[in-house]
């Protein structure tokens, strides 16, 4: 009755009866698809009609047709595979960014003459872009350079420019290679000591190598010229140039500066951000002796970019916090924190005998208490903590601090990120579904590589090395699995990813040496790494409600892919192309077969 009142209080024509029969009209209508909707059945439909960037309807093709007018765009799909738009959970966009337009050794294993050669070329390149004349190197596999266990040093790079500083980065991220002006630059001298949970290498005179690890890179990151403001929005629409073509339509930025934030909230103001961005500010381990300090600074980043809740247009969100629990457990870093201690070669070089050594990594970066405070005051200011926990030993200090801050807050909704975990303590696998605790894995390291095999292998043990990646182990024990791709640790391939989280297996065009499966711990399923990069995802984000599947209500996040790789022989999914990628309703990308317009 109140709807007739209201219909004629407008004055219109239509009579109530009609109004309430006739379905509304969708702006877009998709039709013989394969739509895998990732709902709770992980159903599979054949039509999605969309209205006001939202799903006003999921099922037939037959039924669709309710929902067509005159002015609706019917799209064909032909049988092609639809899914909901890929949500990743852990990245680092902007230094991806940064990748795709300053000087790059592409992931690639270099030779030491190769990485000079290849640096030689970056510093006369005029399209290389230098900040004043610091030349910033990026996407060194330090693990794989060629010969196995070549060590560098600054000799290297003084070598290519002894005036001008050099800075080579890893693609983990975790280490640097400076030259002597660089090592001036950032005032590192022998006596220079790195904040805790880094290390500055000297060599046996006691004089800096020119490595740096883990947070002694902050003493580089200080003194190097920063990017300008217009670099980095160039670089911020670089990233989502490459995020919209992989058909990622949200991500969580793990390791957010204020300038990034900036950045891409620039683009949202000019209408240009094409997924829903995330941002995790940094606490250090340093900053996080003081909780109210370190709380109050994400508060005050969050009041001043989070556009609050979640709707059809991309927005900025601030609501997460990032920490580093530890380094990396592989080689030749050994930053990772360990429950039992890493091997040591007791032997020789040509009798090797690797015995249990005396260190467990470093000391941890956040102890317990220290996180356990830190942890709560964010969950009460409404922030999500986000903790880079990769040896098992740094997963136990994040759960144990999950564990008191869940048994201090019990009626706190809090959804904390375990990211990485690649190793995990078999007691500690049934504590990420007991807490509530998320693991945020990136699939594709679960495969045999230079870091995953090799001197990692040796001081890790076979059964440690493995169970690396243990997926399968934490979906068995209940958790909910989520994805990040950490870009750019890796080239970013979101497909790549998916099939390695299936396979355990690298691609087969690799060296003989990575052709095997790592270990014999079974890969996830195929349906559960698309829930993960999807739904669980979208739950790591606290979108889950909005996004993450294709059903009825939601907002239209939705990819068009050219195979269906819920079929497809497996070790084809890695070479998935994304042919249309949609943001709330809106197309952002198509490579031309659908090419539905924007209402
Ligand atoms: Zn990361």
């Amino acid at each position: 009755m109140r709807h007739v009142f209201f219909i004629a209080g407008l004055g219109t024509l239509l009579c109530a009866s009609t109004a309430n029969a006739m379905p509304p009209v969708a702006d877009t209508v998709f039709t013989n698809g394969f739509i895998y909707t990732v709902d709770a059945k992980n159903s599979v439909a054949q039509a999605v009609a969309i209205k006001n960037g939202k799903i006003l309807y999921v099922g037939s093709s037959a039924e669709a047709t309710r929902y067509i007018s005159p002015h609706t765009q019917k799209i064909d799909l032909h049988g092609n595979m639809l899914m909901p738009g890929l949500v990743d959970g852990h990245m680092h966009p902007l230094r991806g960014g940064e990748r795709l337009v300053l000087c790059s050794l592409q992931y690639l294993p270099l030779t030491k003459q190769e990485f000079s050669d290849r640096i030689k070329a970056c510093l006369v390149d005029p399209a290389v872009p230098k900040r004043k004349n610091w030349l910033l190197v990026t996407s060194w596999f330090q693990e794989a350079m060629r010969p196995k266990d070549t060590i560098l040093d600054k000799t290297i790079l003084d070598k290519i420019d002894n005036k001008n500083p050099i800075v080579v980065y890893s693609s983990f991220g975790h280490s640097a290679l400076l030259n002597t002006p660089a090592l001036e630059a950032a005032h590192i001298t022998a006596s220079t000591k790195s904040e805790p949970g880094g290390e500055i290498i000297h060599d046996a005179k006691g004089q800096p190598t020119g490595l740096l690890e883990d947070t002694a890179l902050n003493l580089i990151f200080a003194a190097q010229p920063a990017a300008s403001d217009e670099q980095k929005v160039a670089a911020a629409r670089a990233v989502l140039t490459v995020l919209r073509k992989q058909g990622v339509t949200s991500f969580l930025d793990a390791r957010a500066a204020e300038v990034d934030i900036k950045a891409f909230s620039v683009l949202q103001q000019n209408g240009e951000l094409t997924a829903r961005a995330h941002f995790a500010p940094l606490i250090t381990p340093e900053m996080g002796q003081d909780a109210k300090k370190s709380v109050d600074y994400v508060k005050g980043l969050s009041t001043r970019y989070d556009q609050g809740s979640i709707t059809q247009q991309p927005t900025i969100t601030v609501r997460h916090a990032k920490m580093y629990m530890d380094g990396v457990i592989s080689a030749p870093g050994l930053t990772g924190i360990l429950t039992l201690p890493y091997r040591i070669n007791k032997g020789t070089v040509e009798h090797p005998d690797w015995q249990p050594g005396s260190s467990t990594g470093p000391a941890p970066y956040f102890p317990v208490p220290v996180l356990s405070k830190l942890l709560q005051g964010l969950v009460q200011a409404g922030i999500d903590p986000h903790m880079h926990a990769d040896g098992d030993g740094a997963v136990r200090i994040a759960l144990d601090a999950v564990e008191v801050t869940r048994k201090a807050l019990p009626k706190s909704d809090f959804r904390p990120g375990l990211a990485h975990d690649e190793l995990v303590a078999q007691a500690d696998l049934p504590r990420f579904r007991q807490l509530g605790a998320i693991p945020v894995m990136s699939f594709q390291w679960g495969k045999r590589a230079p870091d995953t095999t090799g001197q990692t292998a040796d001081a890790l043990g076979e059964d440690r090395s493995n169970a690396m990646e243990p997926a399968y182990q934490l979906e068995k024990a209940g958790a909910r699995i989520a994805y990040g791709s950490d870009w750019p640790v890796d080239p970013l391939n979101e497909w790549f990813a998916l099939q390695v989280g299936i396979t355990r297996q690298n691609a087969p065009d690799v060296e003989p040496q990575y052709r095997a499966r790592l270990g014999d711990m079974p890969g996830l399923s195929r349906a559960s790494v698309l829930r993960a990069i999807t739904m669980n995802s979208a739950y790591e984000l606290r979108q889950d409600s909005v996004t993450g599947s294709v059903e009825q209500g939601k907002i239209a996040d939705l990819i068009i892919l050219d195979r269906n790789i819920t079929t497809i022989p497996v070790n084809e999914i890695g070479k998935t192309t994304v042919l249309m990628t949609m943001v709330g309703g809106k197309v952002v990308y198509s490579s031309g077969e659908f090419v539905p317009k924007t209402p």
